[in-house]
C-alpha cells in the first residue's frame, strides 16, 4: 500500500487530477471545502461545478485550439471530457453542457471509485508535514487562509483581478415574435441544430440608446482591495467595453454578422444580442458576453430595453469576481511543483491558466505527474507541440516578462495557437495544387498544427506506456 496523494480542491482541476491518479492505481484523498465553506461564485456542493457559462467553447479539433485540447484530453481518458460529452446541450459550434448533469456525473464517478476518498473540509493552512505528495487545486476563489499560507511560503504575492458572470434569462420570458433562434452562420456543431442561440435585434437608434444607458448606469461599488485591480481583457464588463468606444460592442458580443432576422429578412440589424442555452431542458438562456458590474436593479432596467427582452425574467444577474493565481513561471518547476516546497504541486486556474477546459487540462497533467512520482516512474512533459504541452509551457516558463515586469507581467491565458511552436513549413498549397490565400491559408496552418499535435501526443502516450512497462 502506498500513501495516498492529497488534492486540495475538488473543482475542474482537482476532480480531473483525482481521476487520473486513481486510474493509475494510486489512492487519492480530495479535500473539498464545500458545502462546509462556500465561495462567492459556487452554489452547490457538487465537484467540478461550473460557476458561470456552461460552455467549453469550440469543439473543432482541427481549426480551434480549445477544440484540439478537448480532443487531446479525450485521448487521455479525461473524466471532465467524458462527463461533458455525456451531458452536452445544443450550442452551435460550441460544446456546452447541462451544468448539473455534468457536475453530478463527475461527483458520482469519483464517489464510486474505490481508490478515491472525499473529505468535506477546508484546508486552512499549509498541509500537514506527512502529506508528501499534494496537489493544490483551489482555483480562482481559493479560501483566504490557504491563500495567505501559500503567499507566505512562496514569498511572492498572488494576484487578484476580475472575472465576470453574464446574466441568465428564463426562456419563456423572451418575446419570440421579436427574437429568433439561429446559430451564427447556421453552424450546427456537436449536438447542435444550427438554431441554438436566441437573437435579439437592435436598430441603430436602439443601439445608441442602449450604449447611453450602459454608460450612465449605476455600477456596484468595488471593495477597497479590488479597486486597483486590472480587468482581464478577454472578459471585460460590458459597460467597460462601451466606455472604450461606442462601436466596440458592435464589433464584439453584439456583432450582427452571420444572422438573418426571419421577422424582417430584408432589414439588417445594427447590432444583435445573443443568448445561449444554459440547461438541458432549454428553459434558461445566458446573455453571451454580458458580464457586468452594473447594479442588479440597473441590469434589469437596462437589459429590458433590448428588443424581445422587455419582459425578461432573470434567473441570475451578472457580476464580477476576483481571481487568485501564482506567478507560476517563477515559482513552479517543469512538473508544476512549487520550487520552495516540492511536495506541493499546483493545478488549475491558480497556476494562471484561464477557463474550465484549461483548468481541467492542467489538472490532468498534474495528476499524471503526481501519480508517476508516487509510483517512482519517469514521465516527461507532453511535447510543446501539443495543446497540453503548449499550455503547460505557458505556465512553467513560456511567458517572458516584458515592459510590465514583476509578478503582474504574468497573466492568465486561454489555450490558443499562439502558444504553439511555429510549423517548420506552413502549407502554401491546397490538395488540388492551387495556391492558398487569406483565411484558407490560416485554416490550413491551424489544421497542420493540429495534425502535428495529435501525432506528437500519440508518440508521448506510447512513450509513457513503454517507460512504465519497462520499469
Ligand atoms: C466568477 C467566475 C466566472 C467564471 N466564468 C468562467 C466561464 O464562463 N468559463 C470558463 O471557462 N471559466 C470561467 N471561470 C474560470 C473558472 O472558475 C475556472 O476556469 C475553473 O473553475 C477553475 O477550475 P479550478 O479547478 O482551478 O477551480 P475551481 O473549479 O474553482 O475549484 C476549486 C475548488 O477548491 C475549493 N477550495 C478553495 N479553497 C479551498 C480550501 N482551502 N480547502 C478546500 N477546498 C478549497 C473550492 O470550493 C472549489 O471547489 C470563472 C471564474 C470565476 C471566479
Amino acid at each position: 500500500m502506498t500513501a495516498p496523494i492529497h488534492i486540495i480542491g475538488g473543482g475542474l482541476a482537482g476532480a480531473e487530477a483525482a481521476w487520473q491518479i486513481a486510474s493509475r492505481g494510486v489512492g487519492v484523498v480530495i479535500h473539498e471545502m464545500r458545502p462546509v465553506r462556500g465561495t462567492a461564485a459556487h452554489r452547490t456542493a457538487g465537484l467540478a461545478e461550473l460557476v458561470c457559462s456552461n460552455s467549453f467553447r469550440s469543439d473543432d479539433p482541427e481549426h480551434n485550439a480549445v477544440g484540439l485540447l478537448h480532443e487531446e484530453m479525450r485521448r487521455l481518458d479525461s473524466l471532465v471530457m467524458r462527463a461533458a460529452d455525456a451531458n452536452q446541450v445544443p450550442a452551435g459550434g460550441a460544446l456546452a453542457v447541462d451544468r448539473d448533469g455534468f457536475s453530478s456525473a463527475i461527483t458520482a464517478a469519483l464517489e464510486q471509485h474505490p481508490l478515491v476518498t472525499i473529505c468535506r473540509e477546508e484546508i486552512d493552512g499549509l498541509p500537514p508535514a506527512d502529506w508528501d505528495n499534494v496537489i493544490v487545486a483551489t482555483g480562482p476563489l481559493t479560501s483566504a487562509a490557504l491563500a495567505e499560507a501559500i503567499t507566505k511560503l512562496a514569498g511572492e504575492a498572488a494576484l487578484a483581478f476580475f472575472d465576470a458572470i453574464a446574466p441568465i434569462v428564463h426562456r419563456a420570458s423572451i418575446d419570440m415574435s421579436v427574437a429568433w433562434p439561429q446559430s451564427r452562420y447556421d453552424r450546427a456543431g456537436p449536438g447542435g441544430s444550427g438554431a441554438d442561440y436566441i437573437n435579439s435585434p437592435l436598430s441603430r437608434p436602439q443601439y445608441e440608446a442602449f450604449i447611453d444607458a450602459l454608460l450612465a448606469g449605476q455600477k456596484a461599488a468595488f471593495h477597497d482591495w479590488e479597486a486597483a485591480t486590472p480587468y482581464f481583457d478577454g472578459c471585460l464588463p460590458i459597460e467597460v467595453m462601451a466606455e472604450r468606444g461606442r462601436e466596440t460592442l458592435r464589433h464584439g458580443p453584439m456583432k450582427p454578422f452571420g444572422l438573418t432576422n426571419p421577422h424582417a429578412p430584408t432589414v439588417k440589424p445594427y447590432a444583435v444580442v445573443q443568448l445561449r442555452q444554459d440547461n438541458r431542458l432549454g428553459t434558461l438562456f445566458n446573455m453571451v458576453g454580458f458580464q457586468t458590474k452594473l447594479t442588479h436593479g440597473e441590469q434589469v432596467r437596462i437589459f429590458r430595453t433590448i428588443p424581445g427582452l422587455e419582459g425578461a425574467e432573470f434567473a441570475r444577474l451578472g457580476g464580477l469576481h476576483r481571481n487568485t493565481f501564482l506567478n507560476a513561471p517563477n515559482l513552479l518547476d517543469a512538473t508544476l511543483r512549487l520550487r520552495a516546497a516540492p511536495r506541493l504541486r499546483f493545478a488549475g486556474q491558480i497556476t494562471g491558466c484561464e477557463g474550465y477546459v484549461e483548468s481541467a487540462a492542467i489538472g490532468l497533467v498534474a495528476g499524471r505527474f503526481a501519480a508517476a512520482e508516487r509510483l517512482q516512474k519517469s514521465l516527461g512533459a507532453p511535447p510543446p507541440t501539443t495543446a497540453l504541452g503548449a499550455l503547460l509551457g505557458h505556465i512553467t516558463g513560456g511567458h517572458i516578462e516584458t515592459i510590465d515586469a514583476g509578478p503582474r507581467s504574468y497573466q492568465p491565458m486561454n489555450i490558443n495557437f499562439g502558444l504553439f511552436p511555429p510549423l517548420a513549413k506552413s502549407p502554401t498549397r491546397a490538395a488540388d495544387g492551387s495556391r492558398l490565400r487569406g483565411s484558407a491559408k490560416t485554416l490550413a496552418r491551424k489544421a497542420a498544427i493540429s495534425r502535428r499535435a495529435l501525432g506528437d501526443l500519440a508518440l508521448w502516450i506510447a512513450g509513457a506506456d513503454q517507460a512504465q512497462a519497462a520499469e
